[in-house]
């Protein structure tokens, strides 16, 4: 579209070449109600599912739309005073090394108590807080309570954060990780920032950079969900990262003998750029047995504990 493309030309600004990104929502007169009131909330709704393709595109109003853009635009709405109101919290789901059986940290997940709707899964309120671009401020929370929260806890025990690809595209992400840490007194060896490949699509030299100052100060960098995404190699060659996630998709089909030789394929990258690796979604003892003989170095999942307010050994 000629509006997106014009938009999108770089702009110098001293020195720096800066880009702006531009989505569109188009709804016209034809069939849909032409009053001025419904044109302007048709093209809303319209802008919301281009925010969702992604950005920097544009979409028709189609009345289809309506029931599941109307819902999103609700929650997304409920979510602005979230953090004054107080209906957030975290989880923490234990790490074990499988070496010892010990606990070596947690892993940090968000969870939002709607006033009306009660638990909203974070597969819901995340994806609409990365469109709304809210998951800045929501992320820079979790940072800062999971690391002055991990500052009380036993000097082993490391703190796992999930960070957004969105974060990762705002220029504050580092200043944030500094802050929380400063702020907590947390060393920063003992957190970890937990990172997908959407990270890495977009501008990954860029990111990779950021990847590597936050490592200079002693910030682990995990890759996760591996196996669900690009799975690129060249990531894994350009970064060393400190841990693999192995996805739960993969740990739940490890029977098959074609799954077992990628996670094994997986393990085997890992040592040779000296990453843990990680396997997901653990729930029963055959799949401990499982990922332990192909060499999974960690675990996490059900079977030791689900996240957890407080933490407490169920078995
Ligand atoms: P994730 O980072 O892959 O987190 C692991 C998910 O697997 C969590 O889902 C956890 O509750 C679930 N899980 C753990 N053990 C098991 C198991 O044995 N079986 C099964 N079936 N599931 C298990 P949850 O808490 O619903 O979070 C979903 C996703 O939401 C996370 O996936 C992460 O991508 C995102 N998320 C959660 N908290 C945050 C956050 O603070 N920031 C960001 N950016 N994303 C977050
Ligand atoms: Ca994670
Ligand atoms: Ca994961």
């Amino acid at each position: 579209m000629p509006v997106i493309e014009a938009i999108e030309t770089p702009i110098a600004i001293d020195g720096h070449s800066v880009r702006i990104s531009t989505s569109v929502g188009i709804a016209t007169g034809r069939g849909e109600g032409a009053d001025a009131a419904r044109l302007f909330q048709n093209a809303d709704v319209a802008l919301y599912r281009a925010k969702a393709a992604g950005r920097n595109t544009y979409c028709f109003y189609e009345a289809e739309m309506e029931p599941k853009i109307a819902g999103m635009a609700c929650l997304e709405h409920d979510m602005q005073g979230v953090l004054k109101s107080g209906g957030l919290s975290l989880d923490y789901q234990p790490v074990i090394l499988l070496a010892t059986g010990n606990i070596v940290g947690f892993e940090v997940l968000m969870r939002w108590e709607h006033p009306i709707r009660g638990k909203v899964p974070p597969s819901e309120f995340i994806p609409i807080a990365e469109q709304s671009g809210m998951i800045v401020c929501l992320g820079e929370w979790a940072l800062v309570e999971a690391c002055r929260e991990a500052a009380s806890w036993p000097e082993h025990l490391r703190i796992a954060v999930n960070v957004s690809a969105v974060q990762f595209r705002q220029p504050g992400l580092e200043e944030s990780v500094r802050r929380a840490l400063a702020s907590s007194g947390l060393p920063a060896d003992r957190l970890e920032l937990e990172i997908t490949e959407s990270v890495l699509v977009q501008d990954a030299q860029a990111v990779i950079a950021s990847l590597r100052r936050l490592r200079a100060i002693g910030v682990r960098i995990a890759l996760d969900d591996f196996g669900t995404g690009y799975s690129s190699l060249s990531y894994l060659r350009q970064f060393p990262f400190n841990k693999i996630k192995i996805d739960r998709a993969f740990v739940h089909d490890i029977d098959d003998p074609n799954t077992a030789a990628i996670v094994r394929a997986v393990v085997g990258l890992g040592e040779r750029v000296g990453a843990a690796i990680a396997a997901e979604g653990v729930e029963t003892e055959e799949q401990l047995n499982r990922v332990r003989q192909e060499g999974c170095t960690e675990v996490q999942g059900y079977l030791v504990s689900p996240p957890c307010m407080r933490w407490t050994r169920r078995r």
